[in-house]
């Protein structure tokens, strides 16, 4: 009996030791009583009506006078002002006018006037929000930085910090407290048109950008956002970068498992740095359409992170949930599936239907006035939180707007976001005096160093706003001197058709101009495109642009390939006749003085590839695929393989110089669950030249219960070493990092080797055992 008795307690003791009693955790952000007696004081005084108004959310081109004064532009209506705010109560407008930039002037008129009709109805400020999607992208002369792929390439967070401060800044000097922004999909799937406007393929990376952007828009204090910051609204929750059928906006099927631990990651890791709110994917995930899901809305975003922030629709989304999704028979059943869902706002874009709708729903007792109630509740805490009460209109001293300061920042941020691929025989730099044809269509426009969501959605109208800015002709000009650079582009874009269309190519042209130059710069990519617009049929480069890169080859004069795209698009054919590999992805209105900087030798390259660029269309993979994805030839008569096949690695990236990892150390042979691993690496500059260089760490679960991933990135930092110099660089990794989410959907950690690598460097670990977390998501 004793013994019976005794193993029975080591049972019990084991069963407490490995799993996490369910608790709610502590707020995302946390508690403020001023804030909360505040948006209760507000609240207690509302009618229904005006509840409704503030869930709610229309574009500013229903507000405008038509036709509209050419002299004058956009205008607001005041009889439309007077529906809008005065009747419906609407509580908040979105969109620059006509989708085209503003003067910080003009934006000032619009939100002040739109703010004292609200302050003069309710008392109750509007929330103006803007896609500001790399920079002060909708605001006229404000400071536009790489797309947020390319800041990914950087892997410094500290640039994404800043560059999220400066837009906001300069956001704020229009008069606007909130924008769409970061962008947190997942970018997995080249042939989806949005891969550009988030962090890449990597969950870390995603999660760690998010961090840091939503810290640079909103400062340090989630409840009292400064005078010089915005709210940021992460999007699109979630799933929305891994369709199917790689159009934009179709449905996506996900495992539970990829779901929880990769797609989730960024949205939990931001919304616990303070994130005010998030937006919708407007596509559904395993058949359900994210605006009408409870579960990921209410249940796993709002209850399980005991997150008090707000939830806004994307574009016309509810609506979409009966016209597109057909999970509703009509915009009323729409509604109440999407605000039961846990929608907070409805981006409605031209009308008012919601609201009468909407209350509707709650006197039929369909939509509980408790729901009604918290979504007010979330949408006025908000506001609360950015000071519009006290401040409804902002007027300070922006004299920094789009001025040097932040396009010095703006530079230095591009420069850190090129990638050089390959430099045979070191044909890189180009050296002083070579005679250098620069062609291709990406040669010299501004429309396609920026890419979508730059001055118009379609990034079309960026030449005569950015004019001022440098295209990569006219930096090299710059760098090189006028009598050096000669400009014959072989291929362009045809500007009147869509994005993808070009003109008939003058390739002979261009190879003439190229038998008197000592070296081609051949620009070649994507002109720039946004969402749906932006599908494709084939991932492949043009075929003109191939044409114009084997005939300029064939002339034996070096090629520096100078990829200019939203997306890998695939250049196997031509990558062998380069010499040399550049890609600038979306750099913004710096990236041609920021890659003549790079190609002349003045700044040196330290960008790293934020997503893996594939060689076939049939080999689409990302770095953490399943180990079972890439197998050799089998023995036998059955001797088929399943090979990945890779033009460029995650993370691949060469510099002027070079850098060499020893002494990977390993604070601890055996670890368990709640262990933070040390780790320590030497990394030497073993070049002639000094430089950046990201360091990156990644883990490798050697045998787990579900196939496990090849590896997955841990943790990165960007170290500065001058030629010569040796840094120890040190990471401190939870052992709790390296859990996965098993067949049951729970967080768990199994005890076995794990690899942990830097470069080339590799060391095995062991983990003493197996923990599994009862609670849905870890958070220590
Ligand atoms: C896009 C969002 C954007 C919204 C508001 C939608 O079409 O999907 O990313 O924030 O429009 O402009």
């Amino acid at each position: 009996m004793k013994r019976i008795y005794s193993a029975v307690a080591v049972v019990f003791t084991l069963a407490v030791a490995c799993t996490t009693s369910p608790e709610k955790p502590s707020p995302a952000i946390a508690y403020s009583a001023e804030v909360e007696n505040k948006v209760e004081d507000v609240l207690a005084r509302m009618t229904l009506e005006e509840k409704i108004g503030q869930m709610t959310e229309i574009t500013a081109d229903a507000l405008g006078k038509y036709p509209v004064d050419p002299e004058k532009g956009f205008e607001l209506d005041t009889a439309k002002l007077a529906t809008i705010i005065g009747k419906y109560k609407v509580g908040s407008i979105l969109n620059a006018p006509h989708t085209s930039a503003q003067t910080p002037e003009k934006w000032q008129y619009i939100v002040g006037t739109i703010q004292e009709w609200s302050m003069k109805t309710m008392g109750i400020p509007c929330i103006y929000g803007i896609d500001n999607n790399h920079g002060t992208t909708y605001c006229a002369g404000g400071t536009l930085f790489p797309q947020n792929i390319g800041l990914a390439a950087t892997f410094n967070r500290d640039l994404v910090r800043q560059g999220a401060e400066i837009c906001a800044y300069e956001t704020r000097a229009c008069n606007i407290p909130w924008t769409y922004s970061p962008t947190l999909d997942l970018g997995r799937d080249p042939r989806w048109p949005r891969q550009w406007e988030d962090f890449g393929e990597s969950s870390y990376m995603n999660a760690q950008m998010g961090i840091a952007a939503t810290e640079g828009f909103q400062g340090s204090d989630p409840n009292k956002i400064g005078a010089n910051n915005i709210a940021v609204c992460l999007k699109h929750y979630m799933g929305y970068g891994v369709p199917f059928s790689g159009k934009d906006r179709t449905p996506a099927y996900i495992s539970p498992q990829d779901l929880r631990e990769k797609h989730f990651a960024p949205y939990l890791a931001a919304a616990r740095a303070g994130a005010l709110s998030v937006m919708v994917n407007s596509a559904s995930v395993n058949g359900m359409p994210l605006h009408a899901n409870a579960e990921l809305l209410t249940q796993w975003l709002k209850e399980d992170l005991n997150w008090d922030g707000m939830i806004v629709t994307d574009w016309a989304d509810i609506n979409n949930l009966f016209s597109r999704e057909r999970v509703a028979k009509d915009k009323k059943e729409a509604i109440k599936l999407a605000i039961n869902a846990g929608i907070d706002m409805s981006m409605d874009p031209y009308d008012c239907q919601f609201c009468d709708l909407l209350k509707e729903l709650v006197d039929e007792g369909e939509v509980p006035m408790s729901r009604i109630d918290d979504a007010t509740r979330r949408v006025l805490r908000m506001k609360v939180r950015l000071g519009l009460f006290d401040a409804p209109m902002v007027t300070g001293d922006f004299h920094k707007y789009g001025g040097d300061e932040h396009a010095q920042a703006a530079l230095r941020t591009a420069e850190e976001s090129i990638v050089l691929l390959k430099n045979e025989n070191s044909q890189l730099p180009i050296k002083q005096g070579q005679k250098i044809l620069v062609c291709g269509p990406n040669a010299n426009t501004m429309r396609c160093l920026n890419g979508g969501w730059s001055y118009s959605w379609q990034g079309h109208i960026a030449d005569r706003f950015a004019a001022e800015h440098n295209t990569i002709y006219e930096a090299l000009i710059n760098k090189f001197g006028a009598g050096n650079v000669t400009l014959c582009q072989g291929v362009t874009y045809n500007e009147k058709g869509a994005w993808w269309q070009e003109n008939e190519p003058e390739i002979e042209k261009a190879v003439a101009a190229a038998r008197q130059a000592d070296i081609v710069v051949a620009c070649v990519g994507e002109n720039s495109y946004c969402e749906t617009p932006g599908n494709l049929t084939d991932l492949t480069l043009s075929e003109n642009q191939r044409n114009l890169v084997k005939a300029l080859a064939a002339t034996g004069k070096p090629i520096v390939l100078i990829l200019n795209e939203g997306r890998p698009r695939i250049v196997s054919e031509i990558e062998p006749l380069a010499a040399a590999v550049v890609n600038i992805l979306l750099p913004g209105n710096y990236g041609g003085d920021a890659l003549a900087n790079l190609l002349a030798g003045d700044a040196n390259f330290s960008g790293k590839l934020p997503y893996t660029y594939p060689r076939e269309i049939n080999s689409l993979a990302t770095y953490d695929y399943k180990t079972s994805e890439e197998v050799g030839t089998m023995e036998g008569n059955y001797n088929y393989d399943a090979k990945i096949s890779l033009q460029w690695p995650f993370g691949y990236g060469l510099s002027y110089t070079t850098y060499e990892y020893s002494n990977l150390k390993v604070d601890k042979q055996d670890f368990a669950a709640g262990d933070i691993i040390k780790i320590s690496v030497n990394v030497k500059n073993s070049g002639t030249r000094d430089g950046k260089e990201a360091v990156l760490l990644y883990s490798s679960d050697l045998v787990a219960s579900l196939v496990p991933d090849n590896k997955r990135l841990r943790d990165f930092t960007k170290i500065e070493l001058k030629a010569g110099e040796t840094k120890t660089v040190e990471f401190a990794l939870k052992a709790s990092d390296l859990a996965f989410v098993g067949y049951d959907g729970k967080w768990r950690l199994e005890a076995g080797e794990f690899n942990i690598s830097v470069g080339r460097q590799v060391a095995t670990i062991n983990c003493t055992e197996t923990k599994v977390w009862e609670t849905p998501n870890i958070i220590e």
